[in-house]
């Protein structure tokens, strides 16, 4: 079943550094996810571990958290129908070898270990992860603002 969900994504520091950005913005936009929260930041080690929890004790678990604190990321809500799977759909497969044409990582990553975006996997883990990186104060649904400035300006 469909059903209105938030994810929380990230712009990953190779992204940042590489000035994929915006690239990586407009495919969310595009594809007509609202982004409800917004903000660079500087992932500290007590958000890094909790973010990858799951992945302690793998043999890339060390060198991820090194990864994700190697510069500033962009940390996203984006909201949409099915924005959970519609995300990872549009960002490929981890590994940008095996993604498609098209996703994210096949055309802006090279390997898995660097592949320039986080998207949460469950509605569970958007949740969660939300939580590590925003308050709920941070996060915004207020899209009618300038359409109510326009009726009030033309109504004046
Ligand atoms: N990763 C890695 N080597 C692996 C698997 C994962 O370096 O063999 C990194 C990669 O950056 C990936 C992240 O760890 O995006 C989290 O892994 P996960 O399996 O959750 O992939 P994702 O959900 O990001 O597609
Ligand atoms: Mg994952």
């Amino acid at each position: 079943m469909r059903s209105e969900e938030r994810t929380f994504v990230a712009v990953k520091p190779d992204g940042v550094q590489r000035e994929l950005v915006g690239e990586i913005i407009k495919r969310f936009e595009t594809k007509g996810y609202k982004i409800t929260a917004l903000k660079m930041l500087q992932v500290s080690d007590e958000q890094a571990r909790a973010h990858y929890a799951e992945h302690e004790g793998r043999p890339f678990y060390n060198r991820l958290i090194k990864y994700i604190q190697s510069g500033p990321i962009v940390a996203m809500v984006v909201e949409g129908y099915n924005a959970v799977a519609g995300v990872r759909h549009l960002m490929g497969s981890t590994d940008p070898d095996k993604a498609e044409v098209g996703t994210i990582r096949a055309d802006f990553a090279q390997v898995m270990e660097y592949n320039v975006v986080h998207g949460s996997d469950s509605v569970e883990s958007a949740e969660r992860e939300i939580k590590i990186y925003f308050d709920e104060s941070e996060i915004y649904d207020k899209r009618k603002c300038m359409s109510e400035l326009v009726t009030e300006y033309l109504d004046a």
